[in-house]
């Protein structure tokens, strides 16, 4: 057992989390066959709605909502459930606490989601735990270890969270990073010289893994290629991209650059991970974590369209039919590396425009929600580019202060880091045009990836 493996387990155990249990249990499923997959997934579907009915008081209002009697009827009944938005959480996300845990055996979890509207949803740890198992196993898959040595390109909302609570969880965060080899640049701001920078430290760092927000990982590759610049890394076996899709053009850079293959992760934070790609290509929902229905307008279930998310282990504080705002298809037939997964053909929501300021330096989207999801009474915003240092900032609020929301655009400027000008709107409404996606983060002006 190496440092890292040893202070991993401690502070499981502190905790009392049971990650490496689960990822036992997980792994046992990746040779199931298909029928022995359904069975656990509808024995756990049954079980989440008979808690749910019984013991949520945001279900037992609906008084009969059905039940099935056996776990083989549970997709047939789960349809007449009614579907979850990001609405009812922010109306009231305690009524979605079971009445059976203790309230301080649940946290409040906050997520600005990639859509541009913050929500807080309660999280029972074990969520959480069979939610890290599954991203632990999925790069198995890839030969990565249980513990390995990462490099984070990330944001983080923590810089924005002024509240003492804010700065400690901050802090404690960077400690817990660095005691378990992990390292973390921001990937905001990604500019020539950070981008040199990135690269510098990932030469030195030697990690097993890069985990990254796909496109700053995909620019810090471009420019490997664009210098010829060769990564002598041995150690790293797999580049992890997610949050945002990841185009063929993107994989191949990213491929070339580090010589190793890279995993895309769907997920969303209230629901945990969704769906990982595998070696041989395969977007595989990891469907002894979550149950997965796309919905047409009409209701009807498997063709292109709405996704609906029920997490399995959310029992405690249930996450049933959530509607994340992603639309997905699916793709048909079994995939070469004998997966029992069913596979995603497209998946498309999680997109915003990237910004480029005048200067030059790029401005990743993720940089706008962490900015904002702090703000108590905030439904949604967009940020749309104007010019290149102009921006308008448009909330939709039901309350929160100005003083509030003037000083989140403050840190906002400081964290930019060069002079731009934001104009911000209050409105009742921001107008969502169905038949097309929400670009919460939009640029009237350029892309840097046309
Ligand atoms: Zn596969």
């Amino acid at each position: 057992m190496n440092t890292r493996h040893f202070i991993f387990t401690a502070a499981e155990r502190l905790k009392g989390r049971k990650t490496l249990l689960c990822l036992r249990e997980m792994l046992k499923h990746d040779s199931y066959k298909r029928e022995e997959l359904e069975n656990y997934r509808n024995e756990k579907l049954k079980d989440l709605l008979e808690d749910s009915v019984q013991n949520v008081p945001f279900y037992s209002q609906f008084g009969k909502l059905p039940i099935p009697k056996y776990p083989d009827e549970v997709l047939d009944v789960i349809k007449k459930w009614p579907i979850i938005r990001r609405q009812h959480f922010q109306e009231n996300a305690k009524l979605f606490i079971s009445r059976k845990v203790k309230k301080s055996s649940v946290y409040k979890a906050r997520t600005g989601g990639s859509t541009g509207e913050p929500v807080y949803t309660y999280k029972h740890p074990h969520l959480d735990e069979m939610g890290r198992a599954s991203k632990i196993r999925a790069r198995k898959w890839y030969g990565v270890s249980n513990v390995p040595r990462i490099f984070m390109i990330w944001g983080s909302s923590g810089s924005f969270d002024s509240t003492f609570k804010g700065k400690i969880q901050t802090l404690a965060r960077e400690v817990r990073y660095s005691l378990n080899g992990i390292k973390r640049v921001s990937a905001y701001g990604l500019d020539g010289r950070n981008i040199k920078r990135c690269v510098e430290e990932l030469k030195q760092f030697q990690p097993e893994l890069i985990y990254s927000y796909t496109t700053p990982i995909y620019l810090v590759a471009a420019y490997l290629v664009e210098n010829d610049t060769k990564l002598l890394n041995p150690n790293l076996k797999l580049v992890n991209t997610t949050a945002e899709p990841l185009h063929e053009f993107q994989r191949k850079t990213i491929e070339k650059a580090f010589g190793v293959p890279v995993q895309n992760g769907y997920g969303a934070a209230e629901v945990t991970n969704i769906a990982f790609s595998c070696p041989s290509g395969g977007m595989h929902v990891v469907e002894d974590n979550v149950f997965v229905e796309l919905l047409n307008d009409n209701n009807e279930r498997d063709v292109f369209g709405r996704v609906l998310v029920t997490a399995l282990h959310s029992i405690g504080a249930p996450i049933i039919r959530y509607e994340i705002g992603d639309i997905a298809a699916w793709r048909n037939g079994y995939c070469s590396c004998s997966l029992p997964y069913k596979m995603l053909e497209k998946i498309e929501g999680r997109v915003h425009d990237l910004i480029k300021l005048g200067s030059g330096k790029i401005i990743h989207g993720e940089l706008f929600t962490h900015a904002f999801e702090h703000i108590n009474g905030l439904r949604k915003f967009q940020v749309i580019q104007r010019d290149k240092n102009k921006f308008d900032i448009i909330f939709q609020t039901v309350d929160g202060t100005h003083i509030e929301y003037n000083r989140q655009i403050n840190k906002l400027q400081k964290e930019i880091g060069e002079p731009v000008e934001l104009n911000v709107q209050f409105v009742d409404h921001i107008e969502t045009d169905p038949s097309a996606k929400f670009r919460w983060v939009r640029s009237d002006v350029n892309s840097c990836l046309g």
